[in-house]
């Protein structure tokens, strides 16, 4: 039996890949093992939304050159894989394996080139209206488990590489995605959540052709599911009637990631984001008119090509006035492809450092005002875990807040997968401290 060990960086999408992928390997006979060292196969799962995250990988590859002649097998799959392809085999000629994420479906075929003594193996093409679907999923979460309901992107937002690695958008059957969220709720999980890189482009492909806030009503509904979340929404596809979904159904949880990424219209249209600041505004009042509370997050890029003082100010006057519960906030990063290349003002590398540093501790200040709001409130967790160095439960609500709990004179059962109420009695940035109510 030939074992294999998966590290994976980046986002949510490539966690919940590597689970499919490793729900196949083992299926195909391969054992999972935790160390590179012990592996035959070495699979680097990668990210390259920005220049770090790219890095990081081809640093992991120098760390294990050595190993090339011990009879290991490296494989690269993810973004980085899809954007470097062949490449990838020149910069780390150990490398036997480079396939993009729209080619995983071929990945048994591509183990069995390498097993029968092919050098090197590929799946690149992008050319793809599947997506991958495998009863093979292995979830290690036995609580909140993910499902995909939308692959790859058709936007063209001008700094983003996505579209270049993940291929079109394309949708699962409404059907597909309903008969798993249905397993999932009878294997007992009792929270889902949807992933896709704009969750709320879904279209169903078959006849029924449900839209995303349709879909959502018929997963709130799905015997047994206690919480579906969904990430991430693109503004300009965000209709009222996903906030309406979400009014009406307490299992959609009332948490929405909303990116706006600039507060400047001028630097909106040169992102070729395709909405304004006032479309994204009229987004957010929706949902702070909704009768239940919904958290709002997003994420922020600053100091893209041609942002002025003046835009990045209104910026900080955005989350002054949406007040987000948390903020992705990242530097502007330039990326292979990209029409934001082209641009000739692109801003030093220190100025955009200050302004994310403005940016962060701003939104540090309205996280404290915000949180402290909660103490005295009972909220429901879903227990997640145990701190041991902080003797306090991890709870998560269904806003996605995070509170820490102790119980009073409890007993030492296990509460991780149980739904509790806790009461809040501190708070700060990033997360909420309570007690359990007995
Ligand atoms: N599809 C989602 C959307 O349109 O909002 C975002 C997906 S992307 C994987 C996650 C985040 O990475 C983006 O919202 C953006 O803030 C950030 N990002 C993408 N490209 C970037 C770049 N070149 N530099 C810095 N941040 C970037
Ligand atoms: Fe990237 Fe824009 Fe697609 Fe999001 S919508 S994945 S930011 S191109």
């Amino acid at each position: 039996m030939k074992s294999f060990y998966i590290e994976t960086f980046g986002c949510q999408m490539n966690v919940h890949d590597s689970e499919k992928v490793i729900g196949t390997l083992l299926a195909q006979g391969y054992e999972q093992v935790e160390t590179p060292e012990a592996a035959d196969l070495v699979f680097y799962n990668t990210c390259s939304i920005r220049d770090k995250a790219e890095q990081k990988v081809f640093h992991r590859l120098q760390q294990f050159k050595k190993e090339s002649g011990n009879g290991k097998t490296f494989a690269v799959l993810g973004c980085v894989a899809q954007q470097e392809g062949e490449r990838i085999f020149e910069r780390a000629p150990h490398v036997s394996l480079v396939c993009g994420s729209a080619s995983y479906n071929k990945l048994p075929e591509l183990l069995v080139q390498l097993e029968t003594g092919n050098r090197r193996a590929t799946g690149l093409s992008l050319d793809t209206d599947e997506t991958f679907e495998t009863p093979l999923t292995r979830r290690d979460n036995p609580n909140r488990a993910y499902i995909t309901i939308i692959e790859g992107c058709d936007k063209s937002c001008a700094y983003c590489v996505v579209p270049f690695t993940r291929g079109p958008e394309r949708s699962r059957t409404a059907d597909s995605v309903l008969r798993e969220a249905g397993e999932l709720a009878a294997a007992g999980y009792s929270e889902i959540q949807l992933l896709g890189q704009n969750v709320n482009s879904y279209r169903d492909p078959s006849p029924a052709g449900f839209d995303f806030a349709t879909l959502l009503r018929k997963l709130g509904d799905v015997p047994g599911l206690r919480r579906v979340r969904f990430t991430t929404s693109h503004p300009r596809d965000f209709g009222k009637d996903i906030v309406d979904a979400i009014s009406e159904n307490p299992a959609l949880c009332n948490h929405v990631h909303l990116p706006v990424q600039s507060g400047s219209t001028h630097v909106l249209s040169r992102m070729q984001r395709s909405y304004t600041r006032d479309e994204y505004m009229r987004r957010i009042e929706w949902m702070k008119a909704s009768p239940r509370q919904i958290a709002i997050t997003t994420d922020i890029i600053v100091g893209f090509p041609g942002e002025t003082d003046e835009d990045f100010q209104q910026t900080l006057d955005l989350l002054d006035q949406v007040e987000y519960d948390s903020v992705f906030s990242f530097k502007y990063s330039r990326r292979p492809n990209t029409p934001a290349l082209r641009y000739d003002d692109h801003l030093p590398e220190e100025e955009k450092g200050r302004r994310l540093a403005i940016l962060q501790e701003r939104q540090r200040q309205i996280q404290i005002r915000r949180n402290a709001a909660y103490v005295g409130r009972t909220e429901e967790v879903l227990v997640e875990g145990f701190n041991k160095a902080t003797g306090q439960w991890i709870g998560r609500t269904s806003q996605h807040k995070t509170l820490n709990f102790i119980r009073p004179n409890g007993s030492d059962e296990s509460l991780t997968g149980r739904y509790l109420d806790v009461l809040v009695t501190r708070s700060g940035p990033n997360s909420l401290v309570g007690e359990a109510v007995q």
